[in-house]
């Protein structure tokens, strides 16, 4: 079947149904360009097809272990269900022995929000319906094929091109096909975009994702995030307390009808959310051009944009603050331990020979800038253990209890920063959780680990802690 956008998109494509492909090898057929991103699963690169000269985007997915190879797999089984304009298309897969690369189409234009915030971008109520109307059109097709998105965020919304207003859904790492007799409880995703019952660890449902299109939504109104604290944790908090406001300040040129789509959609019930078809038919979606063009503030956005950036790059630039303690001398302005300003640190710089020369010189095996600390608790509370690990590449990280390694669950939160944080969060403590707690780091120049004893003490009268209403009681 042969589907374009209507005229919309620069071409059209052909949906494919792809199969695994393991007799040729991707690169027998595309040239390997510039990176694009990275993921935990791998990388994503620019290629060429040799025989086209096509611009595609490879997903590189690590399959050394079965567990990396089955999700590889199911990205790629997932992307076969999703032909629809809204949705980033695949195109071809190869499997070797060590990779899977899923071949897509490439999209041009970057994040939805680095655009927006563009001088030349115009910014309204009006421009914003536009986007929030593609993301449901996109999700509402994911939803009838049965699947949820979970990772709806603004890094995985697209422009087309440039200076186009389309947009493109991006990423099904974390999508799963829900069938109704089966519950399916997950525990990833971004904290600031997470909703109320994958913290608590219940069950996903479709309006799981309409949740995150709120949040979405509620910063491309105002540059604000509405859960973000000061620490995951309390972002979490927030969230699991359903905690937010329209701030008078931030949501003053912002329409009544903006406001109630967003209420209908940050419910904390998942049963009260809009589902995308309702969400589609709601009145702020259904306002013409001309009404409302006040400009939005882009500068919050742009604050908003820079925290993020500034979370992601922390490591390049503790990296190159090392760098430059070591011996080489780097100008004051990209070694100040300040925030980075908007396009700094941008692919372009990464790209750069000589950052590359740099990142070269750095790398270097983990290392514990501060252990982790003996800590004595009394039964029902909450503790977090903490450390600070540098090292680069950055390293991964693996918790132990009584050297059984440790897996994240409603009450046990691990969490390993940009900036080299690492911490294991206990919540609701019991007997059971005391012991000798390991915290070993890695990366491909060395590994090292740091230990601690956990005391709990019995409560005379044990008081659990609020914030994790709703919360699971499974010990990890
Ligand atoms: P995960 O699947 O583990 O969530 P991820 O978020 O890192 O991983 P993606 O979002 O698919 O994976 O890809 C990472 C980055 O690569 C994106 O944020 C984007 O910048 C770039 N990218 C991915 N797919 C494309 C594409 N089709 N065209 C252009 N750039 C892309
Ligand atoms: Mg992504």
């Amino acid at each position: 079947m042969s589907q374009g956008e209507g005229g919309r998109s620069q071409e059209a494509f052909e949906y494919r149904d792809i199969t695994i492909n393991t007799v040729e090898k991707a690169s027998d057929l595309y040239i390997q360009l510039e990176k694009l991103g990275a993921g935990k699963f791998g990388m994503v690169y620019k290629l060429q097809e040799k025989a086209t000269g096509k611009i595609r985007a490879g997903k590189y997915f690590r399959t050394r272990t079965s567990k990396e190879r089955e999700a590889a797999c199911k990205e790629v089984e997932l992307m076969n269900l999703l032909h629809h304009p809204r949705l980033v298309q695949s195109l071809a897969a190869f499997q070797s022995q060590t990779e899977l690369v899923l071949v897509l189409e490439y999209i041009a234009g970057g994040e939805l929000f680095e655009r927006i915030v563009d001088d030349d971008f115009e910014h309204t109520e009006p421009t914003s319906i536009q986007y929030v109307r593609q993301i449901l059109e996109g999700i509402q097709y994911v939803h009838r094929q049965s699947i949820v998105h979970l990772d709806l965020k603004p890094e995985n919304l697209v422009c087309i091109s440039k200076n186009s207003h389309w947009i493109k859904i991006i990423d099904f790492g974390l999508a799963r096909k829900l069938d109704p007799d089966t519950p399916v409880k997950v525990i990833h995703g971004t904290p600031e975009f997470m909703a109320p019952e994958v913290i608590a660890f219940e069950p996903v449902g479709f309006t799981t994702d309409m949740w995150s299109i709120g949040v979405i939504c509620y910063i491309l109104l105002s540059g604000d995030s509405p859960f973000q604290g000061d620490s995951d944790m309390e972002t979490l908090q927030n969230i699991t307390a359903a905690q937010w406001e329209f701030e008078e300040e931030t949501f003053s040129e912002v329409s009544q009808e903006a406001k109630d789509f967003i209420s209908q959609l940050l419910q904390k019930d998942s049963r009260c959310r809009l589902p995308s078809d309702q969400a589609l038919a709601h009145p702020w979606l259904q306002k013409t051009e001309q009404s409302g063009t006040k400009a939005l503030s882009k500068e919050r956005m742009r604050r908003f944009l820079a925290c993020q950036k500034w979370q992601k790059t922390g490591n390049v630039l503790l990296a190159l603050k090392r760098l430059s303690r070591l011996s080489c001398k780097l100008d004051d302005p990209v070694t100040a331990p300040s925030a980075p300003e908007k396009g700094e640190l941008c692919h372009s710089q990464e790209e750069d020979p000589v950052f590359i020369f740099l990142q070269q010189q750095i790398k270097h095996g983990p290392s514990f800038l501060e252990p982790l600390t003996d800590q004595v608790a009394v039964e029902g509370s909450s503790i977090c253990l903490q450390c600070h690990v540098e090292g680069f590449p950055d390293p991964e990280v693996t918790w132990l209890r009584n050297d059984a390694p440790l897996q994240e669950c409603p009450r046990l939160r691990i969490d390993s920063k940009g900036n080299g944080s690492c911490s294991l969060t206990i919540m609701m403590l019991s007997m059971e959780d005391a012991g000798h707690y390991v915290c070993r780091v890695s990366n491909g120049h060395g590994a090292v680990e740091c230990s601690a004893r956990l005391t709990v003490e019995r409560g005379s009268n044990t008081q659990t802690p609020k914030p994790e209403e709703g919360a699971g009681t499974d010990k990890p």
